[in-house]
């Protein structure tokens, strides 16, 4: 874990504004401040272990149950057909910010994205 507190700490403390859309003892989920596409939206522990393999297992099942929860409710909330689901796990992957976060990003037929298997190709 890092020393300074994350942006994602600093957003479950309430000290940095966001949209939170799910919060539960472990876990919390809020709007991404840049999104991709409407509902957005960025899963997280509230403890801030980096990266993916840091995670405790019962913390790793709390926010994949999260995950896997919101997916349906937030593709329902906008109306979305499908989402891309992922973890940018490394600096080398394009992670920013060293807090493990799920990325729900909602897609919608004939919206242009990529799939994650093209991200990096
Ligand atoms: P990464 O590249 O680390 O996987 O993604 C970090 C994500 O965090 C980005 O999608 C970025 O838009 C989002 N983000 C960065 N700072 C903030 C913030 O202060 N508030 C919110 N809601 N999202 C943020």
């Amino acid at each position: 874990m890092s020393e300074e507190p994350t942006i994602f700490e600093q957003i479950i403390a309430g000290d940095i504004p966001a949209r939170i859309v799910y919060e539960n003892d472990t876990v919390a989920a809020f709007l991404d401040a840049n999104p991709l596409a409407p509902g957005h939206t960025l899963v997280v522990p509230k403890e801030p272990y980096e990266r993916l393999d840091d995670l405790p297992e019962g913390l790793a099942a709390d926010l994949w149950a999260a995950v896997q929860e919101l997916t349906p409710r937030i593709e329902s909330a906008v109306d979305a057909d499908a989402s891309n689901v992922g973890v940018n796990n490394g600096s080398a992957a394009g992670q920013e910010v060293p807090h493990v976060h799920v990325h729900i990003v909602p897609r919608f037929e004939g919206d242009g994205g990529k799939p994650i298997h093209a991200v990096a190709g």
